[in-house]
């Protein structure tokens, strides 16, 4: 039972931007969504795989094509259209042992500088697994990092949503919830509410572009 549910927070870290990344008015020739990820420790593909499935899964009514990139495989001088990087952080697999972290504080935040959102995000994974162990240690192995995979896309789902309609708004239910408890992360399906989808009406997905330049990790 969790009658503390955590906050996924909007960081309010200031960070600047890439140097080669620039906002710019017109419209892509794509409807697409490059996702540039960038590990710091290991991470199962099992479970990046069923993150990724789960983020076009809530993001089907935008009618987005997702293309996801490793952050080292990118290559200068690359560019894209919809650019979001996202940085995990801790090891995004069921490892066996607790974390030291506790399952507290932010799962995820969309970074801000001098005020504004820009296209980065970051995702703890470590709190994640800590904050959904309780729920699936009774599945096996790979139910186990299928999970995983779930929630993190849901939390990811939560901050491209900040990134790409460019609010900090949050709704009264469903994936844009600022409090989202570990059920909501694993159980049924956790979509955007009506009223989400006219924010990114009102506001078009944001547009950006950038130089690609991978820094290994
Ligand atoms: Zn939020």
């Amino acid at each position: 039972m969790y009658t503390r549910a955590l906050l996924v927070a909007l960081a309010s870290v200031l960070i600047p931007p890439l140097p080669a990344l620039a906002q710019q008015n017109a419209l892509p020739e794509q409807n697409s969504v490059t996702v540039v990820m960038y590990f710091e420790a290991e991470h199962a593909p099992i479970t990046l795989s069923h993150l990724q499935r789960e983020v076009e899964f809530i993001m089907e009514p935008l009618d987005l094509q997702f293309r996801w990139r490793l952050g080292k495989c990118v290559a200068n001088g690359e560019v894209f259209h919809h650019l979001v990087v996202v940085h995990f952080k801790g090891r995004c697999e069921m490892v066996e042992y607790p974390s030291w972290e506790a399952a507290s504080g932010s799962l995820g935040a969309a970074e801000m500088s001098e005020g504004k959102l820009i296209p980065f995000c970051r995702i703890e994974c470590n709190r994640v697994r800590e904050f959904i162990r309780p729920l699936v240690k009774g599945e096996s192995f790979i139910q186990m990092h299928v999970l995983l995979g779930r929630a993190l896309g849901r939390v990811l789902a939560h901050e491209l949503y900040h990134v790409l309609a460019d609010t900090t708004r949050h709704g009264s239910s469903g994936v844009t919830k600022s409090f989202l408890t570990p059920e909501e992360l694993v159980d049924r399906a956790l979509k955007f509410q009506s009223q989400d989808l006219k924010t990114f009406d009102r506001l078009q997905v944001r547009s950006f572009s950038a130089s690609g330049a991978g820094d290994g990790r």
